[in-house]
């Protein structure tokens, strides 16, 4: 009934994903953590090696594989750093909604070029007075003959500096609330879409955050995803994926900080023998090991089941709020497992720590998705 062994096609994505990130992504992640660059090497690197697109259909040039593998692929990939590897996935979230939503000729347009030369995406949902709170946005659309003109500023916008392409999510009337919102196609190069402040954030460094501004920004009616009005619902789909995602991202960091944190307490003498000896040491060591197994299973469950056409938002928001402060605690004690090492930039620890903070906040803070998966449970 339950196997829990991965295929040979899952272990070998696996193997090379281990591989990069130890490789490529690992090294470099102390110094991009210091001085965050657009790391348009490593992803040129991980879009030849396939590691980029990892759900999209082949159809649209993605890699066509299974939610399940993919999160075998990005716990791998942040192990070795969780911020370079989100630049490197960005287009799962950001594409989701042409997945979603996309007629086939939108798919072929947008998707197939972009993946081809491994060019990066952006989600715009989030504004200054709006995040939580998403239907409230007020980026509005207006129809102006056979174009839409597009005007707001979208905060928080992961990849906003880079992206090729933006997803984006406007309101033809704010009074309607979730029932106006529609989603758009932009590409970079269409007029009046600028950026504007870059994030300097606690952790995860690397990851590119910025202000989408969109000044009279006009848009072709075949841009539109969907119906007028299905924004809001396509954009919380796009997140469901998303949030499995986050979770498998969770893990990696967990069990980078945990398998530190396990190394260095075999090596590190007090009091006549290795730290890990104490029965105290031990026992966050056995906590951290457990949390993570777990939290890696809800992943893998949620992912299982969209993997199977069956409903998982409840289970993708349960496995996001569960994973991510899962990956908190482990980091948290993988610090004080190091003492006053761990507190230094002399060691990995400090910055699994910081990057862990943000994944108990993007793709729906941890209280929204304990709003979903309890919603999901009174349904
Ligand atoms: C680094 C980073 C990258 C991001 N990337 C993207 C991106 O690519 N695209 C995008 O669109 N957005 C992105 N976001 C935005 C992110 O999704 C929002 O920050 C998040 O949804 C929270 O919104 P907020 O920051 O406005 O916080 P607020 O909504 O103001 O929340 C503040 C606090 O109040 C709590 N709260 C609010 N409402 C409730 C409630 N009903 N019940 C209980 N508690 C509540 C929250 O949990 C939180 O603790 C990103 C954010 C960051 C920091």
């Amino acid at each position: 009934m339950i196997d829990f062994s991965l295929s040979e096609l899952q272990l070998a994505m696996q193997q090379l994903a281990r591989t990069f990130a130890r490789n490529e992504l690992a090294p470099v992640a102390a110094q991009y953590d210091r001085d965050p660059a657009f790391p348009g090497d490593l992803i040129g690197k991980a879009h030849a090696a396939g590691l980029m697109n990892l759900t999209c259909p082949a159809a649209y040039g993605g890699q066509g594989l299974d939610m399940v593998t993919a999160a075998v692929i990005t716990e791998e990939l942040t192990a070795g750093c969780v911020a370079l590897a989100g630049m490197i996935g960005i287009n799962s979230l950001a594409c989701a909604p042409i997945l979603v939503a996309g007629t086939e000729a939108q798919k072929q347009r947008f998707l197939t070029p972009l993946n081809a030369a491994g060019k990066t995406a952006a989600f715009c949902l989030t504004e200054k007075e709006a995040g939580s709170d998403a239907g409230s946005l007020t980026t509005r659309a207006e129809l102006d003959g056979d174009h839409y003109v597009l005007n707001g500023r979208k905060r928080f916008i992961t990849n906003g500096s880079y992206a090729d392409l933006y997803t984006v999510f406007a309101t033809l009337d704010p009074a309607r609330r979730t029932a106006g919102i529609t989603g758009f196609i932009v590409p970079r190069s269409t007029p009046g879409l600028s950026v504007g402040k870059v994030e300097d954030k606690m952790g995860q460094r690397a990851l590119n955050v910025a202000e989408v501004i969109l000044q009279d920004v006009r848009v072709p009616v075949e841009n539109r995803l969907g119906e007028e009005g299905e924004g809001f619902r396509i954009a919380m789909l796009s997140l469901d994926e998303g949030r499995v995602n986050i979770a498998a991202c969770a893990v990696g960091v967990a069990r980078a900080a945990f398998e530190a944190a396990l190394a260095y307490a075999k090596e590190r003498v007090q009091f006549g023998k290795p730290i890990g000896t104490q029965q105290a040491v031990a026992f966050m060591l056995a906590e951290m090991a457990a949390a993570i197994d777990s939290a890696r299973l809800l992943a893998w469950h949620a992912a299982w089941l969209g993997d199977q056409g069956r409903p998982f938002g409840r289970e993708a928001a349960q496995a996001k709020f569960y994973a991510t402060d899962v990956a908190m605690r482990v980091t948290t004690d993988a610090v004080q497992i190091h003492g006053g090492n761990g507190y230094t930039r002399d060691y990995p620890v400090e910055k699994y720590m910081r990057d862990a903070k943000l994944m108990q906040i993007y793709e729906g803070t941890n209280q929204i998705n304990r709003l979903v998966a309890g919603s999901g449970l009174m349904r």
